[in-house]
């Protein structure tokens, strides 16, 4: 289900532009986080981070890229052996099979070499429109499209500058707002700040450079909460005392009195961004 939003977050260019400048302040050093030499390897690289994180993938290509640095190599691979080397990237089977298949599919159509454009891209195993936006944009500064994953899908909804689940449909809705020299950079900058503020499980809105841009209704709850600490494990039922299992649990609501955030945080001071719990 779609976050609530405010009524006055309107997605409109004007807005999503103050955004994207204030992230660009506040995360200058927002990159893509995946370790590559060529269009090649980053588009194997990306095709191995689904369901797997960056630093993950960063630590299993070396060992495949001196194995296999290019299509023609990898396409010649023993699959079990691929199968071996990124074990550790999960559902490994099937990355082995789509790798190999994307690298026999440059060798059979491309010379070897990854296409310049997303309708030659989108074809080739284990390669959708994330993939290729990525390759396109990164290594080959092409602004064709604007990949859409998990952060830019949850972070895009709750900002309120695109809205839904199916991730082609938040592109489309993003590339009608943001000018095309920025789409690269958009995906890069609202990965960063999903990973380090706009947590899925527990958002610093409190901290937050975008919260007076922000339409995500629930932003002021979590500001007034800030970043929680972890709890400890709660007693299973076997193990609370008699007089504990009586008491009725404590609402969530009760627990998140809803203010505004009166100061910006020290540690963010400073770092450019203009929205700061305005
Ligand atoms: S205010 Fe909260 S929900 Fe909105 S972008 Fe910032 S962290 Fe995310």
């Amino acid at each position: 289900m779609p976050p609530r939003r405010s009524s006055k977050s309107r997605p409109t260019p004007e807005r999503v532009r103050e955004i994207l400048d204030v992230l660009e302040r506040t995360h200058p050093e927002a990159r893509c986080a995946l370790d590559y030499g060529t269009p090649f390897q980053l588009a194997v690289a990306t095709i191995l981070s689904a369901q797997c994180t960056d630093e993950r993938v960063n630590m299993v290509t070396p060992h495949l890229f001196a194995r296999y640095p290019d299509a023609p190599s990898l396409a010649a691979a023993p699959l079990a052996d691929v199968e071996e080397v990124i074990r550790s990237t999960g559902f490994f089977r099937a990355k082995a099979k789509s790798v190999t298949g994307f690298a026999r599919g440059l060798v059979e159509k491309h010379g070897g070499e990854v296409p310049r454009s997303i309708a030659e891209m989108v074809p080739l195993p284990g390669v959708g429109r994330k993939t290729a936006n990525v390759v396109l944009g990164h290594a080959y500064g092409i602004e064709e499209g604007i990949a859409v994953d998990t952060h830019v899908l949850r972070v895009s909804n709750r900002l309120g500058v695109a809205e839904g689940d199916d991730p082609l449909k938040i592109e489309a809705q993003l590339m009608g707002l943001v000018p095309r020299e920025r789409w690269t950079r958009t995906t890069d900058l609202l990965i960063f700040h999903g990973r380090k503020v706009c947590d899925a499980r527990r958002p610093l809105c409190g901290e937050c450079p975008l919260f007076a841009l922000c339409g995500w209704d629930s932003r002021q709850a979590w500001a007034a909460t800030g970043p929680r600490p972890e709890r400890p494990a709660r007693p299973d039922r076997a193990t609370r005392t008699p007089a504990a299992a009586r008491q009725p649990a404590r609402p969530a609501s009760a627990a998140r009195a809803v203010r505004r955030p009166t100061a910006r945080p020290a540690r963010l001071r400073g770092r450019g961004g203009s929205g700061s719990g305005r």
